[in-house]
């Protein structure tokens, strides 16, 4: 398993990270196989979405905090359940199958790290698996 570490800069954000997981397929010479993105944080996600347009991630976001204020009557004492709920409405985890030695994804697709509650220092894990 692979990893790389990503400092976000505020509360909320979508870091496109599909060139660093690339990078990993690149140097990891797998021709055939998948990709697995997981980051092991409960206020943090990994998705799939259009980033040609910057205003995609941007309208992710502010869609999101208009469904999930940050305050509303929250029990959780930490004070962060909005990122809770962000984060498991997103999900941990992404598979990308690879193909030729190469991300398979659509033309308009890139691979989100969504930041929840920043801004941290966050932890994304690759697994590349051959077959
Ligand atoms: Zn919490």
């Amino acid at each position: 398993m692979r990893s790389f570490t990503i400092k976000t800069q505020s509360r909320c954000e979508m870091i496109d990270i599909t060139g660093r997981v690339a990078e990993m397929v690149r140097e990891s010479a797998i021709r055939e196989g998948s990709c697995r993105v997981f980051v092991p944080h409960t206020t943090a996600a990994v998705t799939i979405n259009e980033n040609a347009d910057p205003d995609v991630p941007r309208d992710l976001l502010a869609v999101l905090e208009r469904l999930i204020p940050f305050s509303n009557g929250y029990r959780h004492t930490e004070g962060n359940s909005a990122a809770h709920v962000k984060a498991s409405l997103f999900g941990p985890s992404q598979t990308v199958f690879i193909e030729e030695g190469r991300l398979v994804l659509g033309t308009w697709q890139s691979l989100f790290f969504c930041e929840f509650d920043g801004p941290r220092t966050r932890k994304v894990l690759v697994q590349l698996t051959a077959g």
